[in-house]
């Protein structure tokens, strides 16, 4: 395998080399639990699981460790908390459980480790007071910071300068920064939020320490891959790289960044703060995982995705016409699906999914018109590559049953109950009706001895 990788940092695409291809290592910043995850969030989660699987398949799903973070400690949960006068933690076990139901509806595999904040002190206070060691770091009035002019290469990452940053970072005007793009690493609580002992006193760690803290407790430094969303870069990755480097780690912290590019609503970004949020966990009650997944992939990972309804109708008719091709085929029997060698060079070029779809694409195509081997080694290709990232997983007639969409699913189990119930009643005009209802659907009804079945018809 020769695969290729995005690198933020020397913005380039390099060849992917681990330290050890014995222990694969990759971190992802992971959700704020205060809120359901929206689309965009859901977009690096998709993004890096692919990845996720293409490592496993390469070097061995015992040998590649992935961690993804749990923030369960900030501002906007305490103030959530505040709200509801529950506990913290009453309203992140809410989001967390609501988040991993909702991610697995779209497919992504479960991170090796899912290391919390909450859980994670210790390593966090330890690793502050190395940075206060190597005079990386000064207290403050109740404040621990950290001090960026220890950091020659502070800027790095992001490609600014000083004074970029400092406008970009919009960073509080505090009159106990010695630079103003110092950033916090400890806090003082505010009366009635929740606090932990420090040796630099009661208080909480900022964000950006939480992660380096994580990754050195669960994988340790430097790892592999660190991922993110493009927003991410600064100041987040930034000072998760400074921390890093200056907490003892001097040589490298992440052998590759890799960001994923915003997904756009219109013309914006779809963020809490616009309104314009699309939640997964509405979603996903009416149309299925897979095809948000297909959604979420169809466009390049560092590309900019619009999101829209007509993108999620597109994906929904894409997997329709696999799954489709997949029924026709039902009588070919395959014991050994295995992913075409054009399918794993689109991957293994920086996780290129259009181009990979295009070969999904072609594969199915070869499935409905070749000739009978072709179509075996078609079959055997398209099942092979499709679920090697997640898709055509589905029995073909469970998918054209409903599983695409569960909420379409129970509104013609009512239908077929309710024209049973009239045919019961013989009153045939309304059966007549039903029935003339379900087929404008696209639903097929077939009665036999043990009641009524359906179908689906593609949609053309
Ligand atoms: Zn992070």
């Amino acid at each position: 395998m020769a695969l290729r990788l995005h690198d933020t940092l020397t913005r380039e695409k390099r060849l992917f080399t681990p330290s050890d291809p014995g222990r694969v290592t990759m971190y992802v910043c992971g959700p704020t639990v205060y809120n359901y995850a929206h689309v965009g969030n859901a977009r690096p989660v998709v993004a890096f699981d692919v990845l996720f699987r293409l490592l496993r398949r390469q070097y061995g799903a015992a040998h590649v460790l992935y961690a993804a973070n749990v923030t369960d400690v900030d501002d906007k949960i305490n103030l959530k908390a505040a709200q509801e006068g529950v506990p913290i933690d009453v309203v992140t076990s809410r989001y967390l459980d609501a988040y991993h139901a909702d991610m697995s509806e779209l497919g992504a595999l479960k991170p090796t480790f899912e290391p919390r904040a909450t859980r994670t002190m210790d390593a966090i206070i330890a690793m502050i007071g190395r940075l206060l060691r190597n005079n990386a770091a000064y207290a403050a009035e109740g404040h621990v910071l950290f001090n960026t002019a220890a950091y020659a290469d502070y800027g790095r990452l992001s490609g600014r300068s000083m004074t970029d940053m400092i406008a970009g970072a919009r960073v509080d005007v505090a009159p106990y920064k010695q630079n103003s793009a110092d950033f916090v690493l400890w806090k003082p609580s505010k009366p009635g939020e929740p606090e932990w002992p420090s040796p630099f006193g009661p208080g909480r760690p900022g964000w950006h320490i939480e992660c380096s803290a994580m990754i050195e407790e669960t994988l340790g430094l430097p790892i592999d891959i660190h991922g993110g969303g493009n927003d991410l870069i600064f100041p987040h990755h930034e000072n998760e790289m400074a921390q890093g480097m200056c907490a003892d780690h001097p040589t490298a912290y992440a052998h590759y960044w890799m960001h994923n590019g915003f997904l756009n609503f219109g013309d914006e970004k779809m963020s809490k703060s616009l309104g314009n949020v699309v939640l997964v966990h509405d979603l996903v009650t009416r149309t299925s995982g897979e095809a948000i997944r297909w959604a979420l992939l169809s466009a390049h990972y560092r590309q900019p995705l619009q999101w829209s309804e007509a993108l999620l109708d597109q994906a929904s008719k894409a997997l329709d016409r696999l799954y489709g091709a997949l029924r026709r085929a039902a009588d070919i029997e395959v014991a050994d699906a295995a992913p075409s060698e054009t399918f794993l060079e689109a991957l293994e070029d920086d996780l290129n999914t259009p181009r990979a779809f295009a070969e999904i694409y072609a594969l199915a195509a070869r499935l409905e018109t070749g000739t009978g081997a072709e179509r075996a080694a078609a079959k055997r290709a398209l099942l092979g590559s499709a679920r090697l990232i997640g898709f055509l997983g589905a029995d073909p007639e469970a998918w054209f049953q409903g599983a695409a969409d569960p909420a379409f699913r129970l509104q013609v189990e009512a239908l077929i109950a309710e024209r049973a119930a009239a045919r019961d009643a013989k009153d045939w005009a309304s059966a007549d009706r039903i029935r003339g209802r379900l087929a404008e659907m696209n639903v097929e009804v077939m009665d036999g001895a043990s009641g009524a079945s359906w179908r689906l018809r593609e949609k053309v």
